[in-house]
C-alpha cells in the first residue's frame, strides 16, 4: 500500500481502508449479479448500506414469508457505511437537547431505542461469525478550549435530571491525560456506553446475514426511476422490481427525491488512517481502545484498530449543492483530507511522524435537527430514510426497526418514535440552502481556528456561526 506521512499532502480516494480490509478478510464472497429482467416481490429496498441491510434483515426476522429484494448501485457496504469512524453510540448524550425539542417522554424513548440498537449490534457482532472488531471501550469527549467547557457541564446536568447519571463521567485534565497525553486536552467527559467497530466488516456481515435469510441482493444495479403506483416499480438499467412496498435507503442519494431533499443538507466528512503506530500510541499513553472526540463545532476525532492503526476524522468537509451527491468535493477534496491529518496530528502529537496508509471522504445527509427521519411518500407505500447527520452506525440499526414497523404497519415502540412521527423541519430551498450552509461553515471554522490560535474571532464569522442556534437548527457536532 502507498504510504504518505501524516505531514505530506493527503490524497483522499475511494474505497476506504475499512472496505479494503473487510473484502480482504472476507472468504467466499457470494456473488450478487445485477438485476436482469422484472421481478415481483413484497418489499423492494434501494441501497445496500447499513440502513438498507438492517431493514432487509429485520423484515425477514419479523416475517420470514416476505419476499424481499435489495438493489445497490455499487457493492453493498461501499458507501458511507464503510467510510465512517466506526464509532457507535445511542442518544444518552443528546437527552437534554431532545427534551427541549420534542419533550421529555420522546427524549427518553429515543434513549431507550438507541440502547436497544446498541445491544442489537453488539449481539450481531457476537453471533455473526466474523470478528467485527466490536469494542466497548467508550468515548472520551474533550474540551480543547474554555468555550467547550459549558457543554460538559450541560451533559452532566442533563444526565442527572433524566436519571442517566451513570452514562457520563466528568474527567479532570489529569484524568483526560491518563487516557491519552496531548498538550491540547483540557477536561473532558467519558461516555462508557459508546463502542467502536470495523464498519466495513459490519456492512459486509450484514450483507451475508441478509443473503442467509433469503433476501435477493442485486449489486451494480442503480435505481434509474421510481413509478409511484400500486404496486410501485423500481426501474433499473436492465429490469425492474415490482413491489407492494418500497424502502429508499440511499443516504445522500436521497436528495434525488424532491420530497426528501428539503430535509437534507449535504455535508461531507474526511478521514485518514495511519499505518500501525503501536510505539507512538504507547508514547502517548493511549493504549485503551476508547475513541477520542474533541468538542469543536465541526469535531475532530481519533480511534485505533486492534493492529494499532489510528484513524483521524474531521466532520467539517465541503457542502454539496442540491442533488449533486456524486460531487468530488464530497469525497476527493485534498484540503479537507489534509485537515483530517492535521486534526489527528494536533489531537495526538505523538503520531505526527507516523505514515499514512489511506485517506478518504464521504457525503453526510444532515437534517435540520440532526435527527434521522423515516417517512412515507403521501398516498403511497414508499418509505424513505435519511438525515443520519454523521451519527448513523447506531441509528441505521434503529432505521431497520422503524422501517420494518412502517412496512408491516406495526404501531410499536419503533413506529411511534419521533423519528417516524415528528414534523421534520426543512431547510431553505436552493441556492439559499447551500449558500447559507457554506457561509455558516466558514463562520464555524474561522471562529474555531481563531480560538485555538488565541486570536479574537472576527465579527462576521461570529455572527454567521450564531445563525443556526438563532433559527433553531443544529449544525456541527456540538
Ligand atoms: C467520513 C464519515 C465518517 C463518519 N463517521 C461516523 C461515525 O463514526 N459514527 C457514526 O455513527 N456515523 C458516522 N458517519 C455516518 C454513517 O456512516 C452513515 O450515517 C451511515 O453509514 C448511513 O448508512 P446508509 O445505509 O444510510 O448509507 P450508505 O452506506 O451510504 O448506503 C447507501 C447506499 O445507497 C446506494 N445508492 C444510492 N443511490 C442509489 C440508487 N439510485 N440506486 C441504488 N443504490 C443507490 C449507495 O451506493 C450506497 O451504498 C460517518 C460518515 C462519513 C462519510
Amino acid at each position: 500500500m502507498k504510504m504518505d506521512s501524516l505531514r505530506k499532502p493527503v490524497v483522499p480516494t475511494d474505497p476506504s481502508w475499512w472496505f479494503q480490509e473487510a473484502l480482504t478478510a472476507e472468504k467466499d464472497i457470494a456473488p450478487c449479479p445485477p438485476l436482469d429482467g422484472q421481478k415481483e416481490v413484497d418489499v423492494a429496498i434501494v441501497g445496500g448500506g447499513f440502513a438498507g441491510l438492517w431493514t432487509a434483515c429485520t423484515l425477514k426476522d419479523r416475517d420470514p414469508r416476505l419476499t424481499v429484494a435489495l438493489i445497490e448501485a455499487a457493492a453493498c457496504g461501499s458507501g458511507a457505511s464503510s467510510k465512517n469512524g466506526g464509532m457507535a453510540s445511542g442518544y444518552e448524550s443528546w437527552v437534554g437537547t431532545l427534551a427541549e425539542q420534542y419533550g421529555a417522554d420522546a427524549a427518553l424513548a429515543m434513549v431507550r431505542a438507541g440502547r436497544r440498537a446498541q445491544d442489537m449490534i453488539r449481539t450481531f457482532a457476537r453471533e455473526c461469525g466474523t470478528d467485527l472488531w466490536w469494542n466497548d471501550s467508550g468515548v472520551v469527549r474533550i474540551s480543547t478550549h474554555p468555550s467547550h467547557d459549558a457543554k460538559i457541564d450541560k451533559w452532566l446536568e442533563d444526565a442527572a435530571r433524566f436519571g442517566l447519571a451513570d452514562t457520563v463521567q466528568r474527567l479532570s485534565p489529569e484524568e483526560v491525560q491518563a487516557h491519552c497525553r496531548s498538550g491540547l486536552f483540557r477536561g473532558g467527559a467519558f461516555f462508557p456506553e459508546a463502542s467502536n467497530v470495523q464498519p466495513g466488516r459490519l456492512a459486509r456481515a450484514l450483507r451475508r446475514a441478509a443473503l442467509g435469510k433469503g433476501v435477493a441482493i442485486y449489486e451494480e444495479t442503480p435505481m434509474t426511476a421510481l413509478d409511484r403506483g400500486q404496486p410501485a416499480r423500481v426501474r433499473t438499467p436492465r429490469g425492474a422490481l415490482v413491489a407492494r412496498d418500497v424502502v429508499l435507503a440511499m443516504n445522500t442519494g436521497l436528495t434525488t427525491l424532491v420530497e426528501a431533499r428539503r430535509h437534507i443538507s449535504m455535508f461531507s466528512s474526511y478521514v485518514v488512517m495511519t499505518a500501525p503506530a503501536t510505539e507512538a500510541l504507547e508514547r502517548a499513553g493511549w493504549t485503551g481502545r476508547e475513541a477520542i472526540v474533541d468538542l469543536r463545532q465541526f469535531g475532530r476525532y481519533a480511534r485505533t484498530t486492534p493492529g494499532g492503526n489510528t484513524l483521524g476524522g474531521w466532520t467539517g468537509g465541503p457542502i454539496g449543492y442540491r442533488d449533486d451527491y456524486r460531487s468530488p468535493i464530497l469525497r476527493e477534496d485534498r484540503t479537507n483530507g489534509e485537515r483530517a491529518a492535521r486534526g489527528l496530528r494536533e489531537l495526538v502529537p505523538d503520531l505526527a511522524g507516523v505514515e499514512l496508509e489511506k485517506a478518504w471522504g464521504g457525503g453526510v445527509d444532515v437534517s435540520p435537527d440532526r435527527l434521522p427521519f423515516f417517512l412515507t411518500l403521501p398516498g403511497t407505500r414508499i418509505r424513505y430514510a435519511g438525515g443520519f447527520s454523521g451519527h448513523g452506525v447506531n441509528a441505521a440499526c434503529i432505521a431497520g426497526q422503524c422501517l420494518a414497523s412502517l412496512v408491516l404497519e406495526q404501531r410499536d415502540e419503533w413506529a411511534t418514535l419521533p423519528l417516524c412521527t415528528r414534523e421534520v423541519p426543512t431547510f431553505p430551498p436552493e441556492p439559499f440552502r447551500v449558500l447559507g450552509a457554506r457561509a455558516i461553515r466558514w463562520g464555524f471554522i474561522t471562529c474555531e481556528e481563531a480560538r485555538q490560535a488565541g486570536r479574537r474571532e472576527p465579527l462576521l464569522a461570529r455572527a454567521l456561526a450564531a445563525v443556526p442556534s438563532a433559527i433553531g437548527m443544529r449544525l456541527g457536532t456540538r
